[in-house]
């Protein structure tokens, strides 16, 4: 580790404990400490272990303790409530050997909030009121339960509710603060290169010999069914690394070209429609495998109405011919999985609505209905534009969701390249 130790604390690392016996369930997955994470990198702490524990006093007092021994700042969410399994309250005190003292200023707050919408503080409120001796009672602007804060022996422990957006807003209102005083200028930035259209050991293949370069831990790949990320990280003061991520962007630029569709978006429809908008161009959609995901990622992007008129879910036979004018003969001739059938689907769409661009999608997402001619995966996909349409299939590897995010990237990925390739 980096940075120098005192008191037992190594100097910039930091964990988080999820409390909340739902989380080690199999209903629920811990979130918060992803968010969690990425503020405390953003002030270059490393989170160096993460914990779900469940509503037991003990068991959170020993993670509490553990990790405080050696971290630098642990953050706790979840349990902090009013009902009988939330304990966390009791868990920090036991784990700091400190007691719990009701707190008359705490309860008029809690009293103050229940009437703001309407109700009276039930009996078990009260216990929200309770406050660890010494510890720093965080007001809580989006919810009812306070936060703790605890700073010692150069240490800071703090406990938000477990509600995500109570949690934001305390993050907002104590936790960056907090950080801020602690850092020592150095910072962890990333930036996201979403890429489309490619498979992983191709650009790995690629982009391999510019890893050395800028370190490999600082360039990492994500795979996730036709759009890839490239998560480019730099350590350092904050305007070094901007320059380090200006130019290791750069670099990824130079080799992959026009396979980047854009920066820290969330999908490859974040990079179609503003090009459809900035263009003044509409596009509509025919689907049948993806049963209107395309259409849902492109409505997704707030704005999209300037650009996406609708699209038609043409899964029978029937559909395709009525809705979106597949020729019956093409039907029959080449089935509902065949390029024919992707054309005439994106062509019959795009004049349906009148729109610039159309797509069509078609597949066997499976897991039945393969054959060994049309396998399962099978998927075509088709646009239609002002210069004629074009076609592309694949054979998709995956489960039946998995096909389908892999046809709506591959669609949208043809789409973005053709726009690039008209402008
Ligand atoms: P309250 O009981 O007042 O709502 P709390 O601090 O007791 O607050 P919990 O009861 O632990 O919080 O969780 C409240 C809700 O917040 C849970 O139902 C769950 O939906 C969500 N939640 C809690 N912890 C997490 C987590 N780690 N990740 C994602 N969601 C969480
Ligand atoms: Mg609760």
């Amino acid at each position: 580790m980096k940075r120098n130790t005192e008191n037992n604390v190594i100097k910039g690392t930091a964990a988080c404990i999820a409390v909340g016996s739902e989380l080690l369930s199999d209903a629920k997955l811990d979130l918060n400490s992803l968010e969690i994470t990425r503020v405390l990198e953003m002030y270059g702490f490393d989170v160096v272990e993460k914990r779900v524990v469940g509503d037991i006093i003990e068991r959170i007092a020993a993670s509490v303790r553990e990790l405080l021994d050696g971290c630098e700042v642990v953050i706790v969410t979840g349990g902090l409530g009013p009902t009988a399994d939330d304990v966390t309250r009791e868990g920090v005190a036991l784990a700091l050997g400190r007691d719990l003292r009701h707190d008359a200023e705490v309860e008029g707050w809690l009293k103050e909030r229940y009437e703001k919408v309407g109700r009276t503080m039930p009996e078990i409120g009260r216990s929200m009121a309770m406050v660890v001796e010494g510890s720093e009672v965080i007001r809580n602007a989006a919810g009812s339960a306070p936060g703790i804060l605890v700073e010692e022996d150069g240490r800071l422990l703090v406990v938000f509710p477990g509600v995500p957006w109570e949690m934001r807003s305390m993050i907002e209102s104590h936790l960056k603060a907090r950080l801020e005083q602690r850092h020592d200028g150095t910072i962890r930035g990333s930036r996201t290169l979403l890429i489309g259209g490619v498979v992983e050991s191709e650009v790995e293949g690629r982009i391999r010999h510019i890893y050395d370069r800028f370190g490999r831990d600082n360039v990492t790949i994500l795979a996730s069914f036709g759009a890839l990320r490239l998560v480019l990280t730099a350590t350092g003061a904050e305007a070094q690394v901007e320059q380090d991520l200006d130019r290791m962007e750069k670099a990824f630029r130079e080799i992959l070209g026009d396979d980047v569709a854009g920066i820290d978006i969330s999908g490859l429809a974040y990079a179609v429609v503003p090009a459809l908008v900035a263009s003044g161009q509409t596009v509509a959609t025919a689907e049948s495998c993806t049963g209107g995901l395309v259409g849902a990622a492109l409505t997704d992007v707030s704005g999209s109405s300037d650009a996406y008129m609708g699209g038609v879910v043409s899964y029978s036979n029937r559909a395709k011919e009525e809705m979106v004018g597949v020729p019956h003969d093409v039907l029959v001739e080449h089935g509902a999985v065949s390029e024919p059938v992707a054309r005439a689907m994106a062509e019959g769409v795009r004049n349906r609505f009148g729109t610039d661009w159309g797509l069509g999608v078609t597949g066997i997402a499976g897991p039945s209905g393969g054959t060994d001619e049309k396998p399962v995966g099978l998927v075509h996909c088709a646009v239609a534009g002002p210069q004629g349409v074009i076609a592309r299939h694949r054979v998709f590897p995956g489960d039946r969701s998995i096909v389908r995010q892999w046809s709506v990237n591959g669609v949208l990925d043809m789409l973005r390249r053709q726009l690039i390739s008209q402008s």
